[in-house]
């Protein structure tokens, strides 16, 4: 990345605690506006806690989150939202009894320029079959879809996705690749928690490894297949 340009996320001496037991213990990392960068590392090393330290969800945190230049570390979830940053939990949070068109129009704009649920249905062609069923009656791949179409729609500039393959199968996880890379066309940016190595190896911009609490390494996708021992090695895979 240019030194020149202030990055668009950017993250400093992130620190956050669960109670007394301290996780976050000093993550450093930027992401620049356009980019797909994921954050990589074992279970427990404190990927989705950085995440929800970025959405401003961790009780206790401190050091530095910028976004487009303004200081939002300590600021509300919702107020962070509204800065246009979209955050795809693991768990996705979709509402199970309502349809996928309520579930679209649900959350509300974060922006004066959303996503029309015309071109998110264009995006999401299965989406677009099944608008007028439960959420809970979806497939995981579905429910996937709907979970980042749902933070698309609100206007978001940079999404936070963790996770989004867990558990779906090889063809879901494909078009999962698909929708990630259209949405890097479209000009947004994404951070990616994966556990995945084959798809985050083809979808993202740059790797950040991430190991008890921390960011160790930065490997620039061109260079992961020279660097892919090392990285195997860092995932224990
Ligand atoms: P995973 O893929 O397993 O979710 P991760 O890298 O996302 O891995 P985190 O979920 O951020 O890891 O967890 C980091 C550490 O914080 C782990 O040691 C985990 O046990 C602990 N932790 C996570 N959530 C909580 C919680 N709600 N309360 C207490 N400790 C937690």
């Amino acid at each position: 990345m240019p030194e020149t340009t202030a990055p668009y996320l950017r993250v400093r001496n992130l620190e956050a605690w669960y109670d007394e037991s301290y996780v976050l213990q000093g993550v450093d990392f930027d992401v620049a506006e356009g980019e797909v960068v994921t954050l990589l590392g074992r279970n427990g090393a404190g990927k989705t806690t950085t995440l929800k330290a970025i959405m401003g969800l961790m009780p206790r945190a401190s050091g530095s989150i910028t976004f487009s230049g303004r200081d939002i570390l300590g600021h509300p979830p919702h107020r962070i939202a509204r800065a246009g940053i979209g955050y795809c939990p693991e768990e996705r949070g979709i509402f199970g009894s309502l349809t996928v068109t309520e579930n679209l129009v649900l959350p509300p704009a974060v922006a004066a320029e959303t996503i029309s649920l015309a071109r998110i249905y264009e995006m999401f062609p299965n989406l677009a079959e099944r608008r007028d069923s439960a959420g809970n009656k979806l497939s995981g791949g579905e429910q996937q879809m709907l979970a980042i179409g749902r933070i698309l729609r609100t206007g978001a500039r940079i999404l936070l996705l963790d996770e989004p393959t867990e558990g779906l199968a090889p063809v879901i996880v494909q078009q999962i690749g698909r929708v990630i890379a259209d949405m890097k066309k479209a000009g947004l940016t994404i951070v990616l928690v994966e556990q995945n190595f084959h798809f985050a190896a083809h979808v993202a911009d740059r790797h950040y490894v991430v190991e008890r609490g921390r960011v160790v390494d930065m490997i620039p996708g061109a260079e992961l297949t020279a660097q892919e021992a090392k990285l195997r090695d860092y995932l224990g895979v």
